[in-house]
């Protein structure tokens, strides 16, 4: 693969372009791979990139029954933060933020990653309580947050209105090498340097069935035929129930819409990523100018790719009362992407019977 760096493109610009290849192959599936990753989303094509460069394991393929990068990968806010309460959640969350800080330079690919910082609003007496509980947690598990004033949110966010109609902001967790990244090209900088070691990326495969044998896991049956492995990744996000299930076992997860919208391009007024938990909704300034808004999940299982009305709705009425100069934007794209919500709202491990690897 050719490395991209300012000398390809200065090379590249004296011949026309016509030297570049293909970012990744798009090959036809073999009968066999010691592993197969079903979902081509940042996560799958993330598992079978470390299991190639940490492992050794690259005859893997990875089968997206779409376009990579096109489930909630291509459809999220791309908030990238580690500010959580839970040792657990906060471990792994830090290791995966960390791994933003080189990321272009690993994949040679630039991910733009922007360490811009992550505010949560603490509108209510209770969330100062709690964000002060999870300051200090995360000192503890080597995070770096901190609780500030409503008088340092001012000065970091100058468009927020701190005296809201319903809540004032008393303050906020400041976690300030959060930020955001560009979502798609994290997929696809994954996705090339897969490709590079020999992977087989292979779009428009749905996988239909899991064979299984003694409980072992044979292979899958796909679209595109069906393909023999000896270990298996579901990487599916929101269709994890649905995998889990072809392979004979339930997931203790359940499928629900998460909504996000888009405004039209504006001058650069905010750089800083700003959650607002309690009234309910997050926005952050892309780089093209667009004001980047996430709001709720919707309160019933579906696998619809859209958001309910009263969500986006809510939302935005959240959004206006905390910044009103954006109340005479308008919204140019607005789209759900699937996500599976444990009970406990972070994540668990567990060991199955199943030879199977998740
Ligand atoms: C609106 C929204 C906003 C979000 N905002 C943030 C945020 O700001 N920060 C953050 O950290 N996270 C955010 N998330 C969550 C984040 O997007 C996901 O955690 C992440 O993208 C999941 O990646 P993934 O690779 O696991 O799943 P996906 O990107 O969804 O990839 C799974 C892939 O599996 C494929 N697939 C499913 N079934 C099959 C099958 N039978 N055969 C083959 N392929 C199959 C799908 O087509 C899909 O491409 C948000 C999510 C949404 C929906």
């Amino acid at each position: 693969m050719k490395r991209y760096s300012v000398f390809a493109v200065a090379r590249e610009a004296l011949r026309y372009h016509q030297g570049w290849s293909r970012a990744w192959k798009s090959p036809e599936p073999k009968k066999k791979y010691d592993a197969v990753i079903i979902g081509a989303g940042g996560h799958g094509l993330a598992t079978a990139y470390y299991l190639g460069k940490n492992h050794g394991l690259k005859n893997v393929a990875i089968l997206e029954k779409g376009w990579l990068g096109g489930g909630n990968t291509g459809r999220n806010t791309t908030i990238i933060r580690s500010n959580y309460l839970q040792d657990a959640s906060a471990a792994i969350y830090e290791k995966a933020r960390s791994l933003y800080e080189t990321m272009s330079q690993d994949l040679n690919y630039n991910v733009m990653f922007s360490p811009r910082g992550v505010m949560m609003l603490a509108q209510t007496q209770h969330e100062i309580r709690g964000y002060k509980r999870t300051a200090q947690a995360n000192a503890l598990q080597g995070v770096s947050t901190e609780f500030i004033s409503p008088e340092k949110v001012k000065s970091l966010v100058p468009i927020i209105n701190i005296d809201g109609p319903r809540y004032p902001v008393l303050g906020a967790l400041w976690q300030s090498r959060g930020g955001t990244a560009r979502h798609d090209a994290v997929a696809w900088g994954y996705a090339r340097a897969c490709s590079d070691m020999g992977m087989d990326i292979i779009q428009q495969c749905e996988v239909t069935g899991i064979r299984r044998e003694n409980g072992q896991v044979q292979g899958v049956e796909t679209s595109k035929g069906s393909i023999d492995c000896q270990k298996l990744g579901i990487v599916v996000a929101g269709h994890t129930g649905v995998l889990a299930d072809m392979a004979g076992f339930r997931m203790p997860v359940e499928a629900v819409a998460l909504q996000a919208l888009v405004s039209e391009p504006i001058k650069p007024c905010m750089d800083v990523v700003v959650m607002a938990n309690t009234v309910h909704g997050y926005m952050s300034q892309s780089d093209k100018g667009e004001m980047v808004i996430g709001g709720g999940a919707d309160g019933f299982n579906n696998y619809t790719q859209r958001g309910s009305f009263h969500h986006v709705e809510e939302t935005v009425r959240a959004l206006i009362e905390t910044f009103p100069i954006i109340s005479r934007l308008k919204m140019l794209r607005w789209w759900g992407g699937i996500v599976d919500m444990t009970a406990i709202d972070h994540q668990f491990f567990q060991k199955h019977q199943l030879e199977i690897f998740l």
